[in-house]
Order: C-alpha cells, then structure tokens, then sequence
C-alpha cells in the first residue's frame, strides 16, 4: 500500500495508516526537523508496516526515530509501541503515568479488548509487545517535552479513559486530541464521541473539553482524523452535546429494562436521524468507533454510576 501522508506544517505530517485498508480512519504524527523524529500515536501493532513507510516517505530515516508519545494505551493509539520499542531500542516511549503498567505489561488490556472484540481481536488490531522498561518514560500532565522542531505540554484529559492526555505543540499550537477531541472525519461537520469501557466518564469528560477550549489551539489533530481549523468552539460543542445526548438516551433505556440490542437500535436510529439533517454518509465512523463499544461503555458507566448512588 503506497503511503499517503498530510504535510500540516513545516515540522508536523499526519500519517494516514489505511487501517483495515480504508483511508482517513487512523493517523499517527510525524514530527521531524532533518535530524531526528517523533511520533504522537502508534497506531495499532496491525499497521505498523504502513506507519514505517509513512515515516520513510515523509523523508525520516527510520533510525531518526527517536521519541514515540502516546495519547493513551488503546490498542488503536499505541499498540505498535512495544513493537517499534523492541526493534529500535533507542527510541523512548512516553505515557501517561495510569497507562504506563499496561505498557510494560499489556495482559489485562489484551483481555479487556478480548471482551470487546473476541477471537477477531488479533486480525483487527494485532498483538502488542510489551514496552521494555528502560524504553519507558512517565509524561506528566504539566510537563513540558523537547520534541523535534518544537515542545509538547501534556494535559490530563480524562473522561475516555482515565490513562488519556492531550498534547500541545508549542510552536505550532496544534493540539493533538487523540480520542477525548472524538472522531470526526475530513470534510464533515459531525463529531461522534467513542464511549468504550470501561472507563468512560461522562462528567470527565465534559470537564476536560472545557479546559482544552480554553487552550486556544491553533487546530486541532483528531487520531480518528486529521486536522481540523477554523470554527473549534463548533467542533467541542458539538461533541460534548452528542456524548452527553447519547448518554441521556442510554440512561433512559436502562431505567426502562430494554437490552443493549435494544439500545443498538435506538442508538442507531438517533445516528439516522442525524444523518439525515446532515445530509452525509457516516460509516466511515463506524469503523473507529462502533457502536457496540459505544453502547456497552454508556451501559457500564451508567451501571457503575447509578449503584454508587
Ligand atoms: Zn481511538
């Protein structure tokens, strides 16, 4: 597969690693200034051929590699980490300190994506290798990083999961979202929030839209995909009415006894009705954020949330 690349700047180029054969489903960020080389995102273990061949033809040579910095530790975002670890053994891995056991030792994610995805796990996402420790390195929110050509603040963003950050290039004012920005793809006005468990936080989440708005980004850089300019307060509203629209309708589905097959409809039905105002095909959102794992992690939260009370 012949690599397609988005230049966004002089120093950042979105790598679009064709999962599952389709484009414009999940991006990994190259930053590279003629010496050495980052990356924001993995992507899964699946792609790593497809991320390898980005980097090259983005003009790095792969033993610029030097930093891989990862929004949080879901199999789409960083489950090439180890991997690319392993194989080249100068590159630092950096992570959110709850994410950071579950690179070191990726068992308990792999049997909570088992729940998810079942024996279709290896052939979707790949396995991922665990990240040797001397190759792992704890970002805290707060901190600031020297990356190629710039630096990354790290913002503590749960509502996801609880392990998620968001990254802020300092010379460009990108933000780069990973999944707490949702998915939302080129050329569409529409963001679906991905709500899987077993984490989710509604209210989180809510908080941490709110304190990345306020950073002012220059656009902002979805995983799931690419970069968005212009109209940003759109883009979080956008957002945050869906996920908590969605989260309503579960709630009420619940009270009433109904079974997730039951939700799946109803949920599906809530995107018809979207999709018809928006007068746009929305499969292609699908494929990032299904709406299984979206149903059962509402279903969770709710569950979790309500027995608290
Ligand atoms: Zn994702």
């Amino acid at each position: 597969m012949a690599p397609i690349l988005h230049r966004l700047t002089e120093h950042v180029t979105a790598i679009d690693l064709q999962f599952q054969g389709r484009t414009e489903v999940i991006a990994a960020y190259l930053f590279y200034d003629g010496a050495t080389a980052a990356l924001i995102e993995t992507g899964p273990a699946i792609t790593l051929d497809n991320l390898l061949a980005g980097i090259q033809a983005a003009g790095a040579p792969l033993e610029a590699l030097r930093q891989v910095i990862v929004t949080h530790i879901h199999l789409d975002h960083s489950g090439a980490a180890g991997i690319i670890a392993r194989q080249f053994p100068w590159v630092t891995v950096y992570v959110h300190p709850i994410g950071a056991p579950h690179l070191l030792d990726p068992s308990k994610l792999l049997a909570s994506a088992t729940r998810l995805y079942g024996d279709q796990l290896n052939s979707l996402w790949g396995i991922p290798a665990p990240v040797p420790e001397k190759n792992l390195v704890i970002f805290n929110a707060g901190e600031s990083l020297a990356i190629p050509g710039s630096n990354l603040s790290a913002y503590d963003t749960p509502g996801h999961a609880r392990h998620h950050h968001a990254y802020l290039d300092e010379r460009s004012g990108l933000l780069f979202t990973g999944d707490v920005g949702g998915v939302r793809m080129p050329g569409i006005r529409y963001v679906r929030p991905p709500t899987p468990p077993p984490e989710l936080e509604i209210d989180a989440w809510v908080a941490s839209i709110a304190r990345l708005r306020a950073l002012n980004a220059s656009g902002l850089c979805l995983t799931h995909f690419g970069l968005f300019r212009g109209n940003l307060d759109w883009h979080w509203n956008d957002l945050e009415q869906r996920l908590v629209k969605w989260g309503d309708l579960i709630r009420e589905a619940l009270a009433q006894g109904v079974d997730e097959t039951e939700m799946l409809k109803r949920i599906k039905n809530q995107v018809a009705l979207e999709m018809q105002t928006l007068g746009a095909d929305l499969a292609a959102y699908d494929v990032a954020a299904s709406y299984e794992a979206i149903v059962s992690g509402y279903v969770r939260y709710w569950k979790k949330k309500l027995s608290a009370q």
